[in-house]
């Protein structure tokens, strides 16, 4: 008879999704779940998901209706669904799929074993409810311990700004942040237990602390965390370019530790579609910080977001923002075309460009920004860098890590390397990652 119950969790969206889903595994590790791959050996099987795009929400729904087949033969399957779709549509989701047995929202993640308790017993639930603050503060969860060298650190939760097209502030609540001193214990126990490399996260790492009285601001976070002994790299993300500081751009001078790269989403290179989007920053100021940033970390990577069609663009403003990726000279860009999401501004505004039309700039995006990584990748071939070695590649028998810049190197070496920062010499580069050899 089978004694351990198993867990198959699918995560859709961004880093704060696959944080929150970590510690969903290492909550229900603690009540007897096992994870598995293969959703049809599944006991419960949950869905984590993101609303940011109206395309999320119908691959959950498509995603759903395949389930019901895998429901059919097992009676006792669990099915959930978490994160911010199931924080927007809530106990509606359980009368659309009759099968679904349970409905968390982002606040209510703890709630999720007990949760899980009640629908083992046939129960089905939706729990949605937002929290205030101060019980945020005291629930602030840690990540699973699965062993690897590098993991992400919650530091905030939630976003004030409400981008004119963004559903985060709705479905996610309001900001928050993280206790310093609890972040700092965190890295700590991490570092203890062999991890080498942190990414501290939030929706908007840069304004962390400034609504708390009393509370460290982000640079001097940053100080804090890289000062922990073991730890040998700290990265974030996200930042919002609108609260980016001097004294944080200063931090990639002062702070060895911290890794040359920085995702600073622009959104768009036109001041009109920034102003729409109600972004709070102009084209210059954005230009400005990068300036800033190369100067304090010559070497830096910028990663950044781009929205391709945004209500009202016109090919000037497109073109503005293609010239924008071109100074910027992006490592890496998500792009994506204007998702309309009803609850927010710009589900009003007026929009008489073609979906097509949309779809042609977002290709002519892409395609820029294919020519400008490959060449970016290819300026690393024959030099020497520093790359963490993070694991087994599924390439063979090699392994993976990656340069401060965050590009992804694929190189042979001995297991117990993995965990230590190797200098490799760079020998192919291509689209989506280098191939090193130890020298
Ligand atoms: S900063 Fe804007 S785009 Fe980013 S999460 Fe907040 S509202 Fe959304």
């Amino acid at each position: 008879m089978k004694n351990e119950k198993l867990l198959y969790l699918e995560t859709f969206g961004c880093q704060m999704n696959v944080s929150d889903s970590e510690k969903i595994i290492s909550m229900l590790k603690e009540v007897g779940y096992q994870q598995t791959e293969t959703p049809s050996a599944a006991d419960l099987i949950i869905l984590n998901t993101c609303c940011i795009r109206a395309k999320a929400e119908q691959k959950l729904y498509s995603y759903l209706g395949r389930l019901k087949g895998l429901k059919k033969q097992n009676k006792r399957l669990i099915i959930a669904v978490g994160g911010c779709i199931a924080q927007q549509e809530g106990r509606r989701l359980l009368g659309r799929f009759p099968y679904l047995d349970m409905v968390f929202g982002t606040h209510t993640l703890f709630s999720v074993p007990e949760m899980v308790r009640a629908a083992e017993q046939g129960e089905r639930m939706a729990n949605v409810d937002f929290l205030d603050n101060e019980a945020r503060l005291d629930l602030f969860p840690k990540g699973e311990d699965n062993g690897s060298v590098s993991r992400f650190v919650t530091i905030m939760q939630g976003c004030d700004n409400f981008c004119s097209y963004c559903v985060v502030p709705y479905v996610r609540g309001r900001e928050v942040s993280r206790r310093s001193g609890e972040i700092i214990d965190e890295v700590r126990q991490l570092a203890e237990k062999g991890v080498v490399e942190v990414t501290l996260i939030g929706q908007n790492v840069n304004s962390y602390g400034l609504k708390t009285p009393g509370e460290l601001d982000f640079p001097a976070l940053l100080h804090e965390v890289a000062a922990v002994e073991g730890i040998k790299r700290v990265r974030f993300t996200t930042s919002h370019p609108k609260d980016i500081s001097d004294s944080l751009i200063a931090c990639f001078a002062e702070l060895p530790k911290l890794c040359g790269h920085i995702h600073l989403p622009a959104q768009s290179g036109s001041d009109a579609v920034l102003a729409r989007m109600e972004r709070g920053y102009s084209r210059e100021h954005y230009l400005k910080s990068i300036a800033n940033l190369k100067r304090a970390r010559p070497d830096i990577l910028i990663t950044g977001d781009m929205i391709a069609g945004f209500p009202g663009e016109s090919e000037e403003d497109f073109q503005q923002t293609l010239s924008m990726m071109e100074e910027v000279e992006y490592a890496d860009l998500f792009s994506f075309v204007f998702s309309v999401r009803s609850e927010t501004k710009a589900a009003g505004f007026p929009d008489d460009l073609p979906y097509q039309a949309k779809l042609e700039r977002l290709d002519r995006l892409q395609g820029l920004q294919r020519q400008m990584t490959l060449k970016r990748n290819r300026s690393f071939a024959g030099t020497f860098q520093e790359i963490l070695i993070e694991g087994k590649s599924r390439r063979g028998e090699q392994f993976y890590g990656r340069t401060g810049g965050n590009r992804m190197v694929h190189c042979p070496a001995d297991p117990f390397l993995v965990g230590s920062l190797v200098t490799v010499r760079i020998t192919k580069a291509e689209q989506n990652y280098l191939q090193a050899l130890l020298p």
